[in-house]
């Protein structure tokens, strides 16, 4: 059972050094960084740096695209598209959305651009968090009709009229339909298997962690094929949507559904994201915990803060109950996930 912690590229050095000393002591061995664009093609001397802080730990080192290209989680804008807007998603309503096309040849230039950065602060792995098309119902601007679907753009149009991803051919239909579905996800498995391989060339391993989401849902990957690919090297997804008192279920059956995919083929893991959590759910995490680990799960993966955020603050203005420091969080986890061995 190994222990990880998320955390972003962007902290301060002093900060993140004193965390990386908390983790360490802890028991978490494996760091993955959350890096950006903006902190790959601009602040690639810091994050090589806290890869050598964190290698100097005896932590493996991986690396998340946040936010790249708005294709991945963490939010955050994405550079490329600034530049060129082109790239962009288009809904099948007309309206562009600031992620981009899997099937725009400008889209896999930058992704390589992004990977080619961080695979010169040579990280052991890329931590490839939640790929997903746009979808309108989590946009919080509300941009989009809620029953629009991407991309719907004039290079997807034309890959689905020449039958690229397995489509039918003709005309890509405005209806969200079990074929749109199914070429929406071959489309962004096609953007990311060449990035896999370019990083396994690289001698770095590719985890995946993939949104819970299951079925016809607009988000959901298929885990058989993300598992045939040549080089998915680790494979899991978030083990609930929020830590509370019915999360130990939940972590439960979805860790349980990660060992029974992975189980003798690649390392399993659960995601934990505990950005606000309140200090009173300190058991019900622990609970939690405590079930992917019975579960059989390999990795534990907890996504975390080097600071007090501005929505702590916001909350704590509100009256809301005081967040559960990091530090604490780690050692509540560690004495949970690696006291079960
Ligand atoms: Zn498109």
């Amino acid at each position: 059972m190994r222990l990880g912690v998320g955390y972003p590229a962007s902290a301060r050095l002093g900060h993140a050094r004193l965390d990386l000393d908390e983790m360490a002591s802890a028991g978490v061995s494996v760091v993955v960084l959350e890096v950006s664009e903006e902190d790959a093609f601009e602040r690639a001397v810091h994050v090589a740096a806290l890869v050598d802080d964190a290698r100097g730990r005896g932590l493996e080192v991986r690396v998340a695209p946040r936010g790249v290209l708005g294709l991945f989680a963490g939010g955050g804008a994405s550079l490329a598209i600034a530049r060129d807007p082109t790239i962009r998603q288009r809904l099948t309503d007309g309206s562009f959305v600031p992620a981009a096309c899997p099937n725009d040849h400008g889209t896999g230039a930058w992704l390589e651009r992004w990977l080619d950065a961080v695979l010169g602060v040579r990280p052991d792995a890329i931590a490839w968090a939640e790929p997903r098309l746009w979808v309108p119902l989590h946009d919080p601007w509300h941009a989009g009709r809620r029953d629009a679907w991407a991309c719907a753009c004039a290079r997807c149009a034309e890959a689905w009229a020449l039958g690229r991803h397995d489509a039918p051919g003709g005309v890509l239909p405005t209806a969200f339909t079990a074929e749109v579905r199914d070429f929406r996800r071959r489309s962004l498995i096609g953007l990311l298997e060449p990035a896999f391989a370019r990083a396994h060339r690289a001698g770095v391993r590719n985890v995946l962690t993939v949104a819970p989401a299951t079925g016809d849902h607009p988000e959901a990957l298929p885990w058989e094929t993300l598992l045939g690919l040549a080089y998915v090297d680790g494979l899991g997804t978030d083990a609930c949507n929020e830590v509370t008192g019915s999360a130990a279920d939940e972590a439960a059956f979805r860790a349980a559904r990660v060992v029974r995919v992975t189980r003798g083929r690649v390392d399993g893991h659960v995601r934990f994201r505990l950005d606000g959590i309140g200090a009173a759910r300190g058991d019900d995490l622990v609970a939690a915990v405590a079930a992917a680990v019975a579960a059989g799960v390999d990795e534990v993966v907890v996504r975390t803060w080097p600071d007090v955020e501005p929505s702590d603050v916001k909350r704590a203005a509100r009256g809301a109950p005081a967040p559960l420091p990091a530090g604490t969080a780690w050692r509540l986890l560690a004495d949970t996930a690696l006291g079960a061995r």
